[in-house]
């Protein structure tokens, strides 16, 4: 094996393990990939060091939430809200603030880790040439050939997707890009999409001062991938804050005055006239695509390797390629389409270092207890915060999921509001929480917190889920008083009721 460089040689071509794209799941992947074990591993990055999640995506966007957050709780605790009442974010420290989280978009500190860690980073953009063959366009200008001894890891994420709308391309709308890294605040917006990205968007740019917001969406409801009622709630507040909602819609055309690339987070050009397919029109200063996300998989040499370009990589649960023999490449991220968030791609990227590094050193990929590694488990109890007010939290499968899934499935739910944990928090607190019971093992396969600060109670449901607890288990789990957390004991009480009150077969 070769040994750990420090910093590229200019002359070097094999490393034991390249990935392709070197976000969080890709840093990771080559850190478990050679933390315990003799091979090396290179970076290859056509942009920053970090991905989508540190400088475009996660970090901002939470960065720009959290002062709305802080605030519109200050103003529903007394004591607290006679002094914020009528007050309103000061916008560029806000802006400021998210500049530091996303460390002034330099990738100096990333770098550092990998090269700390051993971990070589190559500045370029990368596309497969074959079997275990990786070319790089150099961002310093030219070209290099690089072959891996082991294992190619493609992480290359995704991007906004822009549907096929009349006017739409030409129009230059902000993407998820611009929106989390906006430096000036326009009055009118029009966000397209009824998603998590849309939601959280719609939070933070109308308590940033978006005069006129309107969420234009095709489903009935917002968020339709969580519970239902996590989509009524959060819509209700968006209502409630200002903002217009138009569910059942979809953009006919698009046209906009003098559309310029004015550069990220600016606005890109003049007025903004949208045309619905019910026929209204609505004018706006920028608009906002929330509408999907396309895997970056369109010109990164897919079909050198018998892989069509486009659309996402199907991988089995070593996060192994489908259809590529001999067990080379993998995919991490956003690129395998199967839980399109920052910590299930890191957790894909954690167990296929384990199995790369298994692999390489010829012995079966398995865990300290000698089961096979795989992502299974995970994927069973992915968990998903949405940062919006209320915030959804969920893991698991929702009530629908879990009935097409094939699963006789019971629920509870109960109000949040009604825990003492909560009405210290906020007298006027607005919340809700949903339990997925498989009957068949009595066990938790999904949960749903929608409330003020519940983020955090996502990883009790997520380990009652992985772990396969049983309710009677759940009953002896105990809850500290007074927190948010006492929803498990008044949902376990709730099931109890509700099997007591069912008649005895
Ligand atoms: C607005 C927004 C907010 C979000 N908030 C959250 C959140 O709070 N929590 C959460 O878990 N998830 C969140 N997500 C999702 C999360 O950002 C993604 O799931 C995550 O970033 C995907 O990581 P990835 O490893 O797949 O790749 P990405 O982060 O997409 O990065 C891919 C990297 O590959 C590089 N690259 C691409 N092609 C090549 C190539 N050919 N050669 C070399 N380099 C290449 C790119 O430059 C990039 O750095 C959010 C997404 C958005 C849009």
């Amino acid at each position: 094996m070769a040994g750990k460089a420090a910093s590229v040689d200019p002359d070097r071509s094999a490393w034991d393990v390249i990935v392709l794209g070197g976000a969080a799941a890709g840093e990771n992947v080559a850190q478990y990939a050679t933390q315990f074990s003799d091979l090396d591993a290179v970076l290859v990055e056509a942009g920053l060091l970090g991905g989508e999640c540190s400088y475009w995506a996660c970090m901002p966007s939470k960065a720009l939430l959290r002062p709305a957050e802080q605030l519109s709780s200050g103003q529903h605790v007394p004591g607290v809200s006679s002094l914020l009442a009528g007050r309103e974010l000061d916008v560029p420290a806000v802006l400021a603030r998210r500049d530091t989280v996303v460390n002034g978009l330099d990738d100096t500190s990333q770098v550092q880790w990998a090269l700390g860690a051993g971990i070589d980073v190559l500045r370029g953009y990368g596309r497969l040439a074959g079997e275990r063959t990786v070319e790089v366009s150099l961002a310093a200008g030219g070209t290099r050939t690089l072959t891996a001894r082991h294992a190619v890891v493609v992480d290359t994420g995704s991007c906004t997707t822009v549907p096929q709308v009349a006017g739409l391309a030409e129009a230059r709308a902000w993407t998820s890009r611009d929106v989390t890294n906006m430096h000036e605040v326009p009055r009118r917006v029009i966000i397209y999409g009824g998603g998590v990205v849309a939601c959280e968007a719609a939070t933070w740019l109308r308590a940033l001062g978006v005069a006129e917001l309107t969420v234009v969406h095709r489903r009935d409801g917002l968020l339709p991938r969580c519970e239902p009622f996590a989509g009524r709630m959060v819509a209700d507040r968006l209502r409630e804050a200002g903002v217009r909602l138009l569910p059942n819609r979809s953009f006919a055309a698009v046209t906009r005055q003098d559309p310029r690339d004015t550069g990220v987070g600016l606005p890109h050009g003049g007025e903004v006239t949208v045309e619905l397919d019910d026929g209204a029109t609505l004018t706006a200063d920028e608009l906002v695509l929330a509408t999907g996300r396309t895997p970056n998989t369109q010109d990164i040499g897919l079909t050198s390797v018998g892989c069509p370009d486009g659309g996402f990589l199907e991988v089995d649960d070593q996060q192994a390629v489908r259809g590529v023999d001999g067990q080379w490449l993998y995919a991490i991220g956003d690129v395998c389409g199967r839980a399109l968030r920052t910590h299930m791609g890191k957790y894909q990227a954690r167990i296929a270092g384990e199995v790369i590094a298994a692999r390489a050193a010829g012995r079966p990929p398995t865990d300290e207890a000698g089961r096979p590694l795989s992502v299974a488990a995970g994927h069973r109890g992915g968990p998903q915060v949405t940062f919006t007010q209320p915030e959804v939290g969920s893991a698991g499968m929702t009530e629908r999921e879990a009935r097409a899934a094939g699963v006789d499935v019971e629920t509870a739910q109960y109000d949040m509001a009604a825990l003492a944990g909560t009405f210290v928090m906020q007298e006027d607190y607005v919340g809700r929480a949903e339990l997925v019971v498989d009957r068949a093992t009595d066990t938790v396969v999904g949960a749903t917190f929608v409330g003020s600060g519940i983020a955090d109670l996502v990883h009790s449901a997520t380990t009652a889920i992985v772990g396969r607890l049983p309710l009677s288990v759940l009953w002896h789990v105990v809850p500290s008083y007074p927190t948010a957390s006492e929803v498990w004991l008044r949902l376990l009480e709730t099931i109890r009721a509700q099997r007591a009150a069912q008649p005895r077969q």
